[in-house]
Formats: C-alpha cells, sequence, structure tokens
C-alpha cells in the first residue's frame, strides 16, 4: 500500500516531533481540519460523530457486530472512569492487574468510585501472567471483573492480555480493558481475546489531538449499566442512550478535535488499518532499538516483551550523563523525548507512535549518538544495578 511506504511528511512550523506517547506528532491534514467551527447541534457535526463511532466499531474486526462504542468528553482517565464507573456495580469487586503507572490510576479511580477492589501489583514492569490471576479468582468468588492495562505505557511492557483474557472467562468473570496506547496499532479482535469494554483515546494510536477518549463494549453491557453511575457526565448509558436518540454528545463536545479525529481515522484506514498502522509503528521501534543498542543503550525490557508504542532505556551510568542535559539537546535537535517512571532505576523513554516513520527513528539515534558526545559520555552502558534489576524480568 503506497501511503504506508511513502516517507512520512515532517512536521511544518518547525515543530519538534513528539515523540511521547500522547499527545504525539500529528499529520498536517489533521491540524487543518481544526481550521472552523461547528455545530454541536448541526446535521454535519452528527454525521461526523455518527461516523466516527462507526469507523472505531469496524476496527475490531471479527466479533464487532456485539459492540457499540460511545465517546466521552476529556482526556483517556475521564474515559476509564467512565468505564470503572459505569460496568462495575456498586456492590461488583474489581481485582486489577498492575504493573506500572496506568493499573495505579485504575486502582485509584476505583478507590474514588467507592468500588471493593484488589491489586495484583507487579512492581515497575514484570507482566501479570494467566495463572496468577486464575489463582486469585480461584481464591477469591466475589470478585466479578478484572481490570488489565493493555500496553502499560509507563514501562512500554505489551501484557499478556490474551492470556489473562482465557483466565477470566474460565473462571466466569468479566474483563475491561485500558488498551489506551494500544488501540488502533494493536489487534483486539473480540473473536480471538474475549472481553466486555475497552477504552482509548483520540490522541494515541489514532494519532488525533486530545479531546476526548471513548470506550467500545458489548451493547448488552451498555443496557446493563443503566443506573450504576456515580457520575453525571462520566455515565456511559446516559450518554449512549442520548447518542441512540439525538445524535448528540449530552454536553459540550470538543468540535474540532472531534472534526480532526473523523482526518485521522481516514489516514489509519489508508494506512492500512490497525495492520498497516502496527507494521510502522513495529518498525520504528526495531529501528529505534537495534540503533540504540548499538550506540551502548540497554533496554528495560527484554525484546519478547518491547511494544511497538514506547521504549524505556537505563540511562547510562557515565556521570557525565544528565538526563535534563540530554533532553534539552535532544530538543535542540528536534526531538521531545519523555522522562522515565520507574522507581528502581534511572531511566527514559523514546515513543515510536505518531507521525513518524523509520527515517525519522534513525535521525532520532544519531541525534542521540550526537548528543553523548556534547556531553562527553564515552559508554551508554547502564548501571550493574539496572542490569540486575532487568535480570529479575527473565527470572
Ligand atoms: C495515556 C494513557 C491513559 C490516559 O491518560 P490521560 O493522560 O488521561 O490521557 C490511560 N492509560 C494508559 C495505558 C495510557 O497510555
Amino acid at each position: 500500500m503506497s501511503a504506508s511506504t511513502d516517507p512520512i511528511e515532517p512536521p511544518r512550523l518547525g515543530e519538534p516531533y513528539l515523540l511521547t506517547p500522547g499527545p504525539l506528532t500529528t499529520s498536517y491534514a489533521v491540524k487543518q481540519a481544526m481550521l472552523r467551527d461547528w455545530g454541536s447541534w448541526d446535521d454535519d457535526f452528527r454525521g461526523m460523530t455518527r461516523d466516527i463511532r462507526s469507523r472505531l466499531l469496524a476496527l475490531l474486526g471479527e466479533g464487532a457486530e456485539d459492540f457499540d462504542c460511545v465517546p466521552m468528553q476529556g482526556s483517556g482517565s475521564f474515559a476509564v472512569e467512565a468505564m470503572l464507573g459505569s460496568f462495575i456495580p456498586r456492590d461488583g469487586k474489581a481485582l486489577v492487574l498492575a504493573n506500572g503507572a496506568y493499573g495505579q490510576r485504575s486502582a485509584q479511580t476505583l478507590t474514588y468510585l467507592d468500588r471493593d477492589h484488589v491489586v495484583l501489583d507487579k512492581g515497575d514492569y514484570l507482566p501479570p501472567r494467566g495463572d496468577e490471576v486464575a489463582q486469585i479468582l480461584a481464591d477469591d468468588p466475589a470478585i466479578t471483573h478484572v481490570v488489565a492495562i493493555h500496553c502499560e505505557t509507563s514501562s512500554g511492557i505489551l501484557n499478556p492480555i490474551a492470556e489473562i483474557s482465557k483466565a477470566v472467562y474460565a473462571a466466569g468473570r468479566k474483563l475491561l480493558i485500558d488498551s489506551m496506547s494500544a488501540f488502533g496499532a494493536i489487534d483486539l479482535q473480540p473473536s480471538d481475546i474475549r472481553y466486555e469494554a475497552m477504552v482509548s483515546s483520540a490522541n494515541k494510536c489514532i494519532e488525533g489531538v486530545p479531546g476526548f477518549g471513548f470506550v467500545i463494549t458489548r451493547t448488552s453491557e451498555i443496557e446493563a449499566a443503566k443506573g450504576n453511575c456515580h457520575s453525571l457526565s462520566l455515565d456511559i448509558h446516559a450518554q449512549w442512550a442520548n447518542m441512540e436518540k439525538t445524535g448528540q454528545w449530552r454536553f459540550t463536545p470538543p468540535t474540532h478535535a472531534v472534526a480532526s479525529f473523523l482526518e485521522a481515522l481516514k489516514a489509519h484506514e489508508a494506512e492500512g488499518g490497525v495492520a498497516g498502522r502496527g507494521a510502522r509503528y513495529a518498525r520504528n521501534r526495531d529501528v529505534l532499538v537495534a540503533g540504540m543498542r548499538e550506540l551502548g543503550f540497554e533496554t528495560l525490557l527484554a525484546s519478547r516483551w518491547l511494544s511497538p508504542i514506547i521504549v524505556t532505556f537505563f540511562c547510562p551510568a557515565d556521570e557525565n550523563f544528565v538526563f535534563s542535559r540530554f533532553y534539552e539537546l535532544m530538543k535542540a535537535k528536534g526531538f521531545i523525548i519523555y522522562p522515565g517512571k520507574l522507581t528502581a532505576v534511572d531511566s527514559f523513554r523514546i515513543g515510536c507512535i505518531g507521525q513518524m516513520d523509520e527515517h525519522v527513528m534513525r535521525r532520532v539515534v544519531t541525534a542521540s549518538k550526537e548528543t553523548l558526545a556534547e556531553m562527553g559520555v564515552v559508554s551508554a552502558a547502564p548501571p550493574a544495578a539496572a542490569l540486575e534489576e532487568r535480570a529479575k524480568l527473565a527470572a
């Protein structure tokens, strides 16, 4: 497909590339779609809302006919809160599978919502495995729902969601997925992986601008969710019922973000859908990781756990390496990178998503090499403690 092999247009207006997991670098067409105003009640805007809902559903693939899509104003966390509050009944109990900041945030959300829950906390980056989930569910029959993070963006680990789903449904429970940073680039076909609902947002792998998220859920779950939600504005059932009836969002929609998201969805389709988008990101990751390893950097994760979304690298042990300086020098070369989020060792992250291809990733590696030289860093090798930490993952 020509769209995926054409070099990607560099950002205009002299903007740096955002090597971050959203907001990310968007195309000019996406930005341009925001250069007009829309009436939220107008037929044209209602048509756009209908269009994005059906296009998002189509990305599910086989099994999509049992699902519906409900957009929700706010950042991704608002949509996560909407999903948890709407689908976990007040007398339900959740098991949260946490291995990073976003799993912790789901658990914290449940505390705010006053929903009973337990957390399987795997630390910074170890994957929750199917057999562990099965054991916890067997030991605690009160658990009704399991909450899993698809790609835990804080380390970049791609969690084994198929294995988790099998364990959940073998025990007769329900799975809710935070696929924020994975949906649109990594398959989540209901005929392969069973779940009740998943959530993502406009400014991740579909490459739109921030402003709203969306919950994709079995229609039967939405109907059953009536009256569950603790919140007026985050009530998925109410938002869905209103959209079905009037075609409108209940409260002011982010009209410009919606219009540009439709543009982003068309580009996603032209690139070959989930497979095409996922292939470009995987190539971005492969080029980035190979190049950085050649410079002496080490990834936190072994290759089998690396997602095509974002990669965590250990900071070099060399005393001349100071992350804030590395950041500024990379920015001066046109690349905004991302600080690490690990508790035990120093790290930084480089995102593979957004309007970037392997040519850009090669330039990121070159910029890193030049920056190390400017800083007088002789070796990019991490401290021994980091490698010991990583060895736990292999054990
Ligand atoms: C981005 C992200 C979120 C939502 O974060 P917001 O800052 O609220 O948009 C939630 N979960 C994961 C895994 C994410 O990557």
